[in-house]
């Protein structure tokens, strides 16, 4: 079944590559490729092109299922072992993914791999996505178009770019470009020739910095004076960031677990619900008056918080992927072949609708699904489901999005 899959998506990805130009990526002669197959993103590495023109000719012809490219420069891209190739230097990358940053919506599907219960988010008590209500085992989610999660991801991309990459680190936006990942996220590719020798030590430091992972927040409050005076929300830098983003978790909590969940103290949690609005407006002003420094840990609550305002928030920084300057990354307006969505360059990252603006695929041929579980869902500007243990013919593009979100299989019955 996925031969044939693969074969169908070989064919359209082809005739897609063959009336579509994808522009190399800059310093093409320096970049070492991996290409895969249906289901293996990675087949073959250490491919390198000598021109534009040959790589153009090598989509249309060979028209992989997924094309990636070395974040590293190297003097000999297609050499081995990784030591032999000659490192140059390496763009910084930054990866955003739907999941990772744990942004659920309410049509998301949740399904219980050991008991086979299922649902939408909507559905779970409180939307608490994680548990099987039935069985108590680990579920997994099933993401779907969502409008308002795409805003959320963008403004995180646009944090990353404003406050940190232009305002904090003086990079030029022309050295910025953002890319749709093909499936869940961004991509965020720093060229800059002055970032561009930095070790993966100097990588580490910038990623921490952004992350605020190693923040002393002490560093930001004046101690002695009680009241304890700190951040206003008009500071610049990771000051104003620690009071606006403070401010806005405390007005929007739910409930005291909602301050629990995000590390702090369950004494703390419940003392700033009790008095909430008087606090949100002192920390306006700069005061902080549930910091007690008569405690010990007496801001371990203030840098849960902070930790957890990040656009990283819960990522190890030793797998991130802007300090592995080896790394492979899909090659912006490739189309991806799990989703058969492109992984779009964006200009206008506000009017960016991916589920729009990066379908690749064409409606022909029909396929003959069977669908185990879909909510409603626009896809290709049009909306289409829900779906529940049916028999649909639909066109190709809607098909195999629906096939790599694992919730529909191939019946041999289709017409063609
Ligand atoms: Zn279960």
């Amino acid at each position: 079944m996925s031969d044939m899959i693969a074969r169908v998506l070989k064919d359209a990805f082809r005739r897609y590559y063959r009336s579509h130009d994808v522009p190399p990526p800059p310093d093409l002669e320096k970049r070492e490729f991996g290409v895969g197959d249906y289901g293996r993103k990675i087949v073959r590495r250490h491919i390198s092109f000598v021109s534009p023109r040959e790589f153009r000719r090598y989509l249309r012809e060979e028209a992989p299922l997924y094309i990636s490219y070395s974040v590293g420069y190297f003097e000999r891209p297609e050499a081995t072992p990784m030591e032999a190739k000659g490192l140059l230097g390496a763009d910084l990358i930054f990866e955003f993914d739907a999941d990772e940053l744990g942004l659920f919506a309410p049509n998301d599907l949740w399904v219980c791999p050991s008991c086979g219960a299922r649902g939408l988010v909507k559905d779970l008590k409180g939307f608490r996505v994680g548990f099987c209500p039935r069985c108590g085992e680990p579920t997994k989610v099933v993401t779907f178009p969502d409008a308002e999660r795409e805003e959320k991801l963008k403004e995180e991309v646009e944090t990353l770019i404003k406050d940190f990459l232009v305002d904090d680190f003086g990079i030029s936006k022309k050295e910025i470009s953002i890319n749709f990942s093909g499936n869940r996220g961004y991509h965020i590719h720093v060229r800059s020739p002055a970032l561009r020798e930095l070790d993966k030590e100097a990588r580490i430091e910038i990623v921490e910095y952004v992350t605020g992972q190693k923040i002393d927040v002490r560093y930001f409050f004046d101690v002695p004076r009680m009241p304890i005076v700190g951040p206003r929300p008009t500071d610049g830098g990771w000051k104003g960031r620690i009071a606006r983003g403070v401010i806005s978790i405390l007005s929007s909590a739910r409930d005291v677990s909602d301050l629990v969940r995000r590390g702090v103290s369950p004494s703390t949690a419940r003392r700033i619900m009790r008095d909430r609005e008087r606090i949100v407006e002192l920390i306006r002003q700069g005061i902080w008056p549930f910091i007690d420094t008569r405690k010990a840990d007496a801001f371990e609550s203030v840098a849960s918080l902070v930790r957890s305002l990040s656009p990283f928030m819960g990522k190890e920084i030793d797998t991130n992927t802007s300090v592995d300057i080896h790394r492979l990354i899909r090659v912006p307006d490739s189309i991806h072949g799990s989703t058969g969505l492109l992984a779009k360059s964006v200009d206008n990252l506000n009017a960016f609708d991916p589920y729009r603006d990066a379908v690749a695929l064409p409606e022909r041929p029909y396929l003959n699904l069977h669908v185990d579980f879909a909510p409603e869902f626009e896809f290709a500007g049009e909306t289409w489901g829900p779906f529940e243990d049916i028999n649909v013919e639909l066109p190709l593009h809607v098909s195999i999005f629906l096939l790599s979100k694992g919730v529909a299989s191939w019946r041999l019955t289709t017409r063609g």
